[in-house]
């Protein structure tokens, strides 16, 4: 294989992982918002994030397909189960909400860490259309980081009232 092979192949694996780690976001999304009861600002905020990582998805589908290429099926199989996983291991906990908020913003920060590279990636192989779309994704990875962040106080009140007065607080 030649280095331009290489640096090709590297995109694509990148591309590929990214289009996992959504797949894994979706599931993570999903498994909370069925559990979500008493915090409505925090399921609309991961109704309106779960419509973003559709969009995200089909970004980077239109991009490998634009380079001949398609997802992993069996490295989205095994990161969504993954994803399903990591949100169950919150649901016994007082205070899921919260953790599932930390969890949340946490991943945030892998996903911008992700994008960030793959349009240097992007560049290197030449693949500027791809660019945009790129940059799309990286940019509501960043809108909702600050979402979390700045909801955080308002959530964690929210919680300790619903504790205090006895309501349920966890989800
Ligand atoms: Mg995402
Ligand atoms: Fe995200």
């Amino acid at each position: 294989m030649n280095r331009s092979d290489e640096i090709r192949d590297l995109y694509i694996t990148g591309l590929r992982n990214a289009h996992a780690m959504e797949s894994q976001a979706m599931s993570v999304i999903d498994a909370q918002l069925a559990r979500l009861e008493s915090y409505p600002e925090m399921t609309q905020m991961l109704q309106q994030h779960r419509r973003e990582t559709e969009g995200q998805i089909a970004r980077l589908d239109r991009i490998l397909e634009g380079m001949g290429e398609s997802a992993s099926t069996l490295k989205d199989t095994a990161m969504s189960a993954m994803g399903s996983m990591h949100a169950m291991g919150n649901a016994l906990a007082a205070d899921e909400v919260l953790k599932n908020h930390m969890a949340d913003y946490m991943f945030e920060h892998f996903e911008i860490a992700a994008y960030t590279s793959l349009i240097t990636m992007a560049e290197a192989n030449g693949d500027t259309a791809s660019i945009p779309l790129l940059q799309q994704n990286l940019a509501e990875e960043q809108r909702f980081q600050q979402q979390l962040i700045d909801s955080l106080p308002g959530v964690t009140q929210t919680f300790l009232q619903r504790t205090e007065s006895g309501q349920k607080a966890d989800v």
